[in-house]
């Protein structure tokens, strides 16, 4: 590359603010080696996941860098706290069309930002010529077989949600200057813009449920089609009621159809789905009392597949039926 590599690493990324974000004990040795040496604490599993994020698939070629560092971490991190993990590292694999500098002064900022809010070290990565792509492998600890998976539903479990669903389509629109409802205050967009650029993966909740939620994952795809993925891993029916779902104020500026449709298909709010054994309750007003705006928005039961009520009793939401079921609504 133009700007030495080494010399490009030093100056964006084997920075105090990446790679001390937080203090963590677990890094034994970070950036500068062939490779990092990590410490889990005593009696703690792994937790690993990658992301990649490619110019012009996952994001648009002109996303603000520092925006896109913040995110590009942020929803990785999410999938620690979908698994009920501690943050411990990250790593960063960049390709990038060429040096500029500004660029990557404003993504590397963007970048440690979000490794500060959520306390996590950079330990290393790897800086190549290519198309822009991003990935990002994140790393994390849970006390063995504490791990928050998808496949532990049963029958009777609550199915809850930890947020407000939608912000993240609605951010969207916000963000690339769609028509915008006449009621949204200036106060409301910029509230979903930033519920957009910066998602905050919901890592206090997921420690919360370590040991208590029997399923669980973060809203990435949308909440029926991660709500399939529940209830496929667990073998279960899971039963959703639409008048439950939780809507954030500046969502309410739209029309109801449009809400419903964003809080259901719409991706990216980064908000835990679980599911609760009945006895857990009373846990919940606990959790709420703590700040964890937590809805209870429908229950587990035995069958298949996931069944909205919108008003008409509940009906399965998989496959064309579902699909008219939902248009129907329309009339
Ligand atoms: P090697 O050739 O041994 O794989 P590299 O020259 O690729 O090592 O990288 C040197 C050091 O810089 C390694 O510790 C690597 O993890 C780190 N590194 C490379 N690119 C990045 C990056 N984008 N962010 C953080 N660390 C990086
Ligand atoms: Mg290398």
């Amino acid at each position: 590359m133009a700007l030495d590599e080494f010399a490009l690493i030093g100056r964006y990324f084997r920075t105090a603010q990446l790679e001390r974000a937080a203090d963590s004990a677990a890094v034994a040795l970070g950036i500068g080696d062939d490779a990092a040496v990590l410490q889990p604490g005593a009696g703690q599993q792994l937790v690993i996941s990658t992301d990649s994020l490619l110019a012009g698939v996952h994001f648009p070629e002109q996303y603000p860098p520092a925006e896109l560092g913040y995110r590009a971490l942020a929803v990785a991190v999410s999938d620690l706290a979908a698994m009920a993990a501690t943050p411990l590292a990250f790593t960063l694999a960049l390709s990038l069309p060429q040096v500029d500098e500004p660029w990557l002064q404003a993504f590397s900022r963007g970048l440690a930002v979000a490794a500060r809010d959520f306390s996590i070290n950079l330990i290393g990565g790897d800086t190549t010529r290519g198309p822009l792509n991003l990935g990002v492998t994140v790393l994390g600890q849970v006390a063995r077989g504490q791990a928050m998976r998808r496949d532990g539903a049963r029958g009777s479990d609550l199915l809850c949600v930890g947020g407000p669903l939608g912000d993240g389509a609605a951010g969207l629109a916000v963000v690339q200057g769609s028509d915008l409802p006449p009621g949204l205050s200036l106060a409301g967009q910029d509230y979903l813009q930033q519920r957009f650029w910066r998602p905050q993966p919901q890592l206090a909740l997921g420690q919360l449920l370590r040991g208590v939620a029997t399923a669980g994952l973060d809203v990435s795809d949308g909440l029926l089609a991660d709500a399939e993925h529940i209830a496929q891993a667990s073998g279960v029916a899971l039963h959703i009621d639409a008048a439950r779902l939780p809507c954030s104020e500046a969502l309410g500026s739209w029309p109801e159809l449009q809400q419903l449709e964003w809080m259901l298909r719409g991706g990216d709010d980064y908000v835990l789905l679980f599911t609760l054994p009945a006895a857990a309750k009373p846990h919940i007003s606990q959790w709420r009392a703590a700040g964890h705006a937590i809805t209870i928005i429908g229950s587990v039961h035995a069958g298949s597949g996931v069944l909205l009520d919108v008003g008409k009793g509940y009906a399965p939401l998989t496959g064309e039926r579902g699909y008219q079921h939902f248009r129907s609504l329309d009339d």
